[in-house]
């Protein structure tokens, strides 16, 4: 039975949501910057081998199993950009600001502006691990032309859902966990996760 799991991530967000998703399960979520592991690079053009790059990785160096996860925004009228490079779509350093300018840029006269979020969480039990557990969600909406709402994060403020006419930086937090990519990749992930960690 996995008691302790190493996340492959540097933010304190992501840590602290796991951490009160698992702690039912009695599984203890130590992020790896605790253990002074590096972030691994994300080299990859899908968002699962990113994600199973970086589970790996502090899977290895811990000698612990560990979980990653892996988003972005798919626009369709982009041929799925941003996709894996949504947090650096518009360069270096990040910046949701620029990003969502660009966006708008880019989509500026498209008739067709529907975009999806993805996510994948992957879970792997060692290193070496064959049957990694790979769980994802989507969340499909449309962009906007000017951004609306002032909470959430990324691209949240041109993500529109027409039949709740807000987007999703005008959602309740609570009801974006719930209706996002990310809640249900979560969902699927615990669905599947007492059988995983025996
Ligand atoms: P990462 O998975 O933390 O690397 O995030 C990838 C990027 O995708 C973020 O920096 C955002 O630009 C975008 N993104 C992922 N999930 C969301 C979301 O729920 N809302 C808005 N933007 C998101």
């Amino acid at each position: 039975m996995i008691e302790r799991l190493v996340l492959a991530s540097t933010n304190p967000k992501k840590a602290v949501e796991l951490g009160a998703l698992l702690a039912p399960l009695g599984i203890e979520v130590v992020p790896q910057s605790a253990l002074g592991i590096a972030e691994a690079d994300e080299p990859h053009p899908t968002f699962v081998e990113n994600a199973l790059a970086k589970a790996r990785h502090a899977a290895r160096e811990s000698g612990l199993p560990a979980i990653s996860d892996d988003s972005g925004l798919c626009v369709t009228a982009l041929a799925g950009q941003p996709g894996v490079h949504s947090a650096r779509f518009a360069g270096e350093p990040r910046s949701d600001a620029r990003n969502n300018a660009l966006l708008v840029d880019r989509l500026a006269g498209a008739a067709d502006r529907s975009a999806y979020f993805y996510s994948v969480v992957v879970m792997v039990r060692d290193g070496e691990d064959p049957r990694p557990l790979i769980a994802d969600g989507e969340w499909h909406g449309t962009i906007l032309e000017a951004p609306r709402g002032s909470g959430g994060f990324g691209y949240d403020p041109l993500f529109y859902l027409p039949e709740l006419e807000q987007t999703a930086a005008e959602l309740d937090p609570a009801l974006k966990n719930t209706l996002s990519h990310r809640g249900a990749a979560m969902r699927h992930l615990l669905q599947r996760l007492q059988a995983f960690a025996q």
